[in-house]
C-alpha cells in the first residue's frame, strides 16, 4: 500500500557521520541507536553503522531486533535489565549490561548460573537520574567483580546533563566529580554524547556515546548538524493532493486560522499530525516544493497539511513536498514547534515508509 508521507533514510550519511564524529575524539564509539534508531528505522541504521565499535539501546527488543537481523556487534543495554525474567534472553543475545539500581545488583548477586555478563556500572554525577552515588563506585565495583554472574573488568559511565550548553560550568564539574569517583579503578570510562564529545574533549574518555550526531542533526539549540560537518540522515516528504486559488477573506482549515489577505494558490499536502509533522507548527512554516518554498498557512491536521504557494507558482498536483530534511532542517522544524530535534525524528509514525538508500 502506498502512503503519501514518507522518508528517505540516506546510508551513506549515516557513514559519513559516523566517520566525522570519529575525527572528533579519539575515543571507541558506542552508537546511541535507541528508539528505533531515533526513528530511523533501527535494522537499516544498524547495518549502515556496522563499523562503530558497539551499539547502544535502551530496550532488550531493541537489542534482539539487532540480532535477528544477524548482526554480531558488541550491544550495551543503556538501562540495564528491568526484570530477572529478561536475564535468560540478555545472556543468549551476549548484551552487556548497565548496573545503574540496587535492585540491579542484587539480580546479578543472586544467580547461580554460570554465564557472566559483561557490565558497565553508570554512576550519577548530577543528572539525578540513573545511576548509583560517585562515592560508592569502588564498593560497588568490589562487589560487582565478586559476583560470579559478572565478567570483569567492571567498566564505569556517567551521563551529562547539560552538555549541549558549552557556557555551562556543570559538564566540567561531572567530569571531575566522575575522574575523581574512578580513580584508578580499572576498566574503561564513558561519559560523552554528541554534545560532549563535540563541545566537551575532556568528557571524551575511552569510548563515546554519539547520539543525534550520527543521524546528522546537532544538539545545540544555536547550531545546525550542516554547521558541524554532518549531513542529515532522514528526509521527510510527501505531495500536493489539490492546488485552489482562495479569494481575499476566504479562511483556511480548521478554526480558519489563517485568512487569505488577497486571492491566494493554497496546496494540499498529504500529511500530518498522524505523520508526526507536529500540529505545534505554525503558519509560515517552510515546506520544500523543489526550489522553491511554501508556508503552512492554517492548523495542521492529522492528514493534511494547507500551503500558501504564493512564492511556488508552478506548484501543482502531484509535485512533491518536503517537511524536512537535506535544505530544510529538521533543527529549524524544531525550533519552530517548540521542541528539539529528538523529539520530531523519533515522533514520525509506523504508517511513513521508510525507504533506504
Ligand atoms: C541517548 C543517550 C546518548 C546519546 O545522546 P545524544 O544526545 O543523542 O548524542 C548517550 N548516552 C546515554 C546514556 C543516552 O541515554
Amino acid at each position: 500500500m502506498n502512503r503519501a508521507a514518507r522518508a528517505t533514510i540516506d546510508s551513506s550519511a549515516l557513514r559519513a557521520n559516523l566517520r566525522t564524529l570519529r575525527g572528533a575524539c579519539d575515543a571507541r564509539i558506542m552508537a546511541v541507536i535507541k528508539a528505533d534508531g531515533y526513528g530511523h528505522g533501527i535494522v537499516p541504521v544498524a547495518r549502515a553503522l556496522a563499523d562503530a565499535d558497539a551499539f547502544a539501546v535502551a530496550r532488550l527488543e531493541e537489542a534482539l531486533s539487532i540480532r535477528e537481523a544477524g548482526m554480531h556487534n558488541r550491544i550495551i543495554l543503556l538501562e540495564g535489565l528491568f526484570h530477572a525474567e529478561q536475564l535468560a534472553l540478555a545472556a543468549q543475545l551476549g548484551l552487556e549490561l548497565v548496573v545503574h539500581a540496587p535492585q540491579q545488583l542484587q539480580m546479578l548477586e543472586s544467580l547461580t548460573q554460570s554465564h557472566r555478563y559483561p557490565v558497565w556500572l553508570k554512576l550519577d554525577t548530577g543528572m539525578n537520574r540513573l545511576g548509583f552515588e560517585p562515592g560508592a563506585a569502588a564498593g560497588l565495583v568490589r562487589r560487582l567483580s565478586a559476583c560470579g554472574a559478572v565478567q570483569g573488568p567492571i567498566q564505569l559511565m556517567t551521563h551529562l546533563a547539560n552538555a549541549d550548553d558549552p557556557d555551562d560550568a556543570t559538564t566540567a564539574r561531572q567530569v571531575e566529580l566522575f575522574s575523581d569517583a574512578v580513580g584508578d579503578l580499572p576498566g574503561e570510562r564513558t561519559i560523552a554524547n554528541t554534545a560532549g564529545m563535540l563541545a566537551w574533549p575532556e568528557s571524551c574518555a575511552d569510548w563515546v556515546r554519539p547520539g543525534i550526531g550520527l543521524y546528522g542533526v546537532s544538539p545545540f539549540a544555536s547550531k545546525n548538524g550542516t554547521d558541524l560537518g554532518l549531513r542529515p540522515v532522514m528526509t521527510l516528504v510527501s505531495e500536493l493532493i489539490a492546488v485552489k486559488t482562495v479569494a481575499a477573506g476566504g479562511r483556511v482549515g480548521y478554526g480558519g486560522a489563517w485568512t487569505a489577505s488577497h486571492p491566494t494558490r493554497i496546496g494540499v499536502a498529504a500529511v500530518g499530525y498522524g505523520d508526526g509533522y507536529p500540529r505545534h507548527l505554525g503558519s509560515g512554516t517552510p515546506v520544500r516544493l523543489g526550489a522553491a518554498t511554501g508556508r503552512i498557512a492554517g492548523r495542521i491536521s492529522m492528514d493534511m497539511i494547507t500551503i500558501d504557494l504564493e512564492d511556488a507558482p508552478d506548484a501543482k498536483v502531484g509535485d512533491e513536498v518536503m517537511l524536512w530534511g537535506d535544505g530544510l532542517p529538521v533543527e529549524t522544524l524544531a525550533r519552530l514547534a517548540g521542541t528539539i530535534p529528538y523529539e520530531l525524528l523519533c515522533g514520525v509514525t509506523r504508517r511513513v515508509a521508510m525507504r533506504v538508500v
